[in-house]
């Protein structure tokens, strides 16, 4: 292999930060606002103009937290070591999340959904599948009151988990005349914390409940005593998440058996559309269907096309050519065929394709008549009814291209502009309101694709994606050359990912805890429908109590999923899982997880956006919610804390020899909070710096903020941590052997040498980028390469090969053909963000280049959020280090003025024993 750090000592255009092989030697300084030279080099002034870009981002004041931490110990890092730190220490040791003796072990919080491991006991769903607000929940509301942390779960039932789950090992096959066997008084599913008493009975662990066993084979094994052979032939009794195979009684038609997935093409066929736009959607419908007809052989297609009129395409293998009918009944469209209506993609594949290129011709002949309108309302009610016929009521999914906002027929929105008159993102349409409430009755979904950046009222045409947990795919300057590929990779994506359709889902828990809120729709506790369910759906739900629950107990929590695989099987998902109740309010703190408190405090104040709530109350309600958090931490846990001067440059640096230009040197922060909610502020200011929340003067429902919003709205966990602290890795620095290279025999679980992870932990601030550098930097979506012309060439062509750069943009990934260390490297890195946000298809690659990249400015303002905003006004403080600083400045004004959650019983006998509670712990 090649090693590309092969610096000669004349080559002076390269930096002296840039390294040469050997030890890792850490950047001696950092580009700051205030720095007038750079490490000593006589580069910088001659290329001063090359990172001014990146100052102006960082016009910032005080400093972003840096901690150079040699030890193991992850408390107190920074958000950016953290993550390497513990997929590091996640290498060697799997994730138990079930807590015993309460406070009494060494238990490390819960990885981030950024991290890869492996699950420690299957009796748990995994916590990727379920995972809580905290493992340790309060004992009653007044407890909890006294957190401020919100009680609740995230759900996920079909994320990728490692090892893959199996379905043949947790599979329940259906016993013919035999129900799963079910708790006769809550209707709990079989799972491994039921009890099996000797009387041939068998105790509900959410209901407490006795039961007598209703399957005869069951009973017969525990009868005979046989628990091991027991275990091995019912995986409900030892796996967390298991499939039941459930009868016909269960399916939305009864006792019919389930259709198989129905997929529409509904297709805007309006002047808007022609040109690269169309000819590349249609591109990636045709893969699509090669794809369906190797992967969902039994599925059915169906193609409508409308602009002022509805085109019905009947699709049947025994025609030589597509034929159309048109209907121009727009307020109550009817359906001109039936047979030929939905196809299956095998059989008539050659008169689909056919068709896809019909459509293509018609449009570039303007042979539909030039309309630049369209009927996408009444198309929806026209797909609707499709469905509602043909598969009775059993849905789904529809892809649509829409290239413009519908301006004739049903869902007209001609009037709608972008001002700044609305301030909330609702939907205000009626028509669409009502259409997106049929649709998921009749368990549709549908996934839209959006071009170009004319205002689209996305607000109300998306309305229907996002009530139907559909996807909206919006591309504002669709390049034929770079975007292709990207449109191919999500609509395969999409289709890759998805597992069932028909979803119902139920939470049970134990007494004293109900279901306060489904964060979905319209937040509501109905139980939540699900057109189709992908590998990303997941479900943030609120709990509330109901009673006080003794301390130390076990809280039992059951998701029931009923659903129809892709191969039209009906089942239930259960996810089975338990917390414990605390007996101390610092356990409450100590054993929550940011990554789903931070979810619910989101999607709490998302759903108020989505009302009638603007920008800046959304901010202000963030804010003060987690000042609360604080204050009461800090009036409740931490007070008589000595270090009462906070300022954003009071941290450290680990005493190597990386200075901070204009940093203080402290060996910690005076005030931290728990581990468990250490970077919440992290993830906070980073979400008041996506495009949703960007304040603007002229515009409220611009397209981009509202596409950035429903993103976020159905994002997984693990995608929404990249998107709100995207993760940078300096690629320039020397890097040991082991480096990004796979741990473990699956290829899942990548590893650092730990001297290595300091230098390798790159915080997001301006701060951080040094001139001459070369970064990957991953948000969660799309991975940027960032470098300027002092990087070394040698590694830029180790990186890329000789071929370079436009190589890698036409092809939007790097070459996989380099014998190069680094490459392989960067190959290991993106494999692993892929997994781990589990994306089938390839993540884009693009260069961030200051002063040649035409988006530079605004994408790299979006990636490094530590940093104040180039665009769009805070009303407060905007960079990590101010916002630190506010934060814990108010709350502890507010506790010197004893205005905090105070005076209960129960938290004055908790209080008693927290301080020591903590410095154990
Ligand atoms: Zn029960």
């Amino acid at each position: 292999m090649r090693v590309y750090h092969n610096l000669s000592s004349d080559n002076t255009n390269v930096n002296p930060n840039v390294y040469a092989d050997g030890n890792i030697s850490l950047p001696t300084q950092v580009i700051s606002p205030n720095s007038t030279s750079f490490g000593g080099t006589t580069t910088l002034q001659q290329n001063q103009q090359s990172f001014d870009s990146i100052q102006d981002v960082n016009n910032n004041i005080g400093m972003s937290p840096v901690i150079r931490n040699k030890n193991t110990n992850e408390e107190g890092l920074v958000l950016a070591s953290k993550r390497l730190w513990e997929q590091n220490y996640y290498l060697k040791t799997s994730y138990v999340p079930t807590i015993s003796g309460v406070g009494r072990q060494l238990y490390y919080p819960s990885p981030s959904p950024t991290t890869q491991f492996y699950s420690g006991d299957s009796r748990i769903s995994d916590s990727k599948q379920i995972e809580f607000t905290t493992r340790m929940i309060s004992q009653d509301e007044y407890v909890r009151d006294a957190t401020k942390l919100p009680l609740g779960m995230t759900i996920q039932p079909f994320v990728d988990l490692i090892p893959a789950l199996n379905p043949a090992e947790t599979t329940v096959p259906l016993t013919p005349g035999i129900p799963p066997l079910r708790c006769k008084r809550c209707r709990t599913y079989v799972n491994p914390f039921f009890k099996f008493n000797r009387d041939g009975s068998v105790t509900c662990n959410i209901c407490k409940v006795k039961n007598q066993i209703s399957d005869p084979q069951m009973e017969f094994h525990f009868n005979s005593g046989n628990a091991s052979m027991s275990s091995s032939l019912y995986p409900q009794l030892y796996k967390g998440t298991v499939d039941f195979i459930v009868p016909e009684t269960y399916n939305i038609n009864k006792g019919n058996s389930s259709v198989p997935l129905h997929y529409l093409f509904l297709i805007d066929t309006s002047i808007i559309s022609k040109g690269n736009v169309m000819t590349s959607f249609l591109n990636a419908a045709k893969e699509t269907i090669e794809k369906l007809c190797i992967e969902q052989p039994n599925c059915k297609i169906g193609i409508i096309a409308f602009d002022l009129s509805l085109r019905f395409f009947n699709l049947s293998s025994n025609l030589g050519s597509p034929s159309e009918y048109i209907v121009n009944d727009l307020k109550e469209p009817f359906l001109p065929i039936l047979d030929g209506l939905f196809v299956n993609p095998v059989e008539s594949k050659k008169i689909i394709l056919l068709t896809f290129e019909r459509i293509n011709e018609l449009i570039e002949q303007s042979m539909f008549g030039n309309h630049p309108r369209n009927v996408y309302g009444s198309a929806l009610m026209a797909a609707k009814l499709a469905y509602k016929t043909v598969t009775k009521g059993e849905g789904g999914k529809i892809i649509c291209y829409l290239s413009s906002k519908p301006t004739y027929g049903e869902g007209n929105l001609s009037l709608t502009k972008d001002d700044n008159q609305k301030t909330s993102l609702r939907c205000d349409n009626q028509f669409f309101l009502k259409i997106g409430n049929e649709l998921l009755a009749n368990q549709i979904s549908i996934d839209l694709y959006l071009f170009n950046n004319k205002f689209h009222d996305m607000s109300n045409i998306c309305y229907p994606v996002r009530r139907t947990n559909g996807n909206v795919h919006y591309y504002p300057d669709f390049n034929f050359q770079e975007d292709l590929q990207t449109l191919k990779n999500d609509m395969l994506n999409d289709i890759s990912k998805l597992v069932g359709y028909q979803g119902l889902l139920k939470v049970r828990c134990s007494e004293g805890l109900s279901v306060g809120k489904y964060y979905i729709h319209d937040g509501s506790t109905k139980e939540p429908m699900f057109g189709c369910l992908t590998k990303d759906t997941n479900l943030d739900i609120q709990l509330k109590y109901d009673d006080k629950i003794k301390p130390g107990s076990d809280v039992f929590f059951q998701v029931a999923l009923l659903y129809t695989d892709l191969n039209g099987i009906r089942k239930v998902r259960t996810l089975n899982s338990k917390v414990t109740v605390a007996n101390t309010l610092s356990n409450s703190f100590n054993y929550s997880n940011e990554h789903v408190i931070l979810r619910i405090m989101l999607k709490d104040v998302i759903f108020k956006y989505l009302s009638n709530w603007g920008v800046n109350r959304i901010k202000e309600e963030l804010d003060d919610n987690l000042l609360e958090i604080i204050t009461q931490y800090i009036a409740l846990i931490s007070g008589n804390n000595n270090n009462t001067s906070f300022t954003g440059n009071s941290v450290l640096n680990g005493g190597g020899n990386n200075t901070i230009s204009n940093g203080g040197s402290s060996n910690r922060l005076d005030y931290k909070l728990p581990r468990g909610i250490q970077h919440l502020l992290n993830y906070i200011l980073g979400f008041e710096k996506v495009e949703s929340m960007i304040f603007n003067r002229q515009s409220t429902r611009g397209n981009q903020r509202i596409a950035t919003l429903y993103d976020l709205v159905s994002m997984s966990s693990s995608r929404l941590m990249y998107k709100l602290y995207p993760q940078i890795i300096p690629l320039h620095l020397s890097m040991m052997e082991e480096d990004f290279e796979y741990y473990d025999s699956n290829e899942m679980l990548i590893q650092m040498n730990e001297l290595n992870i300091p230098g390798m932990s790159v915080s997001n601030s301006g701060h951080h980028i040094t001139n001459g550098g070369c970064y990957l930097i991953f948000d969660g979506e799309v991975v940027y390469l960032w470098f300027n012309e002092n990087t070394n060439p040698m590694l830029l062509e180790d990186l890329m090969g000789s071929d370079g750069l436009a190589n890698v943009i036409a092809k939007g990934e790097f070459p996989t053909n380099l014998d190069t260390a680094i490459n392989k490297k960067v190959q290991n890195i993106i494999k692993n963000w892929r997994q781990t946000i589990g994306r089938s298809a390839n993540l884009k690659i693009k260069s961030l280049r200051p002063s040649v990249d035409k988006y530079y400015h605004s994408v790299i303002s979006h990636l490094l959020v530590e940093d104040r905003l180039v665009e769009g006004t805070f009303k407060g403080p905007d960079t990590l280090s101010a916002y630190t600083t506010e934060m814990f400045a108010s709350a502890k004004r507010r506790v010197s003025k004893r205005d905090f959650v105070k005076n209960n019983k129960n938290l004055n006998n908790a209080h008693e024993n927290l301080h020591q509670d903590y410095v154990q712990f």
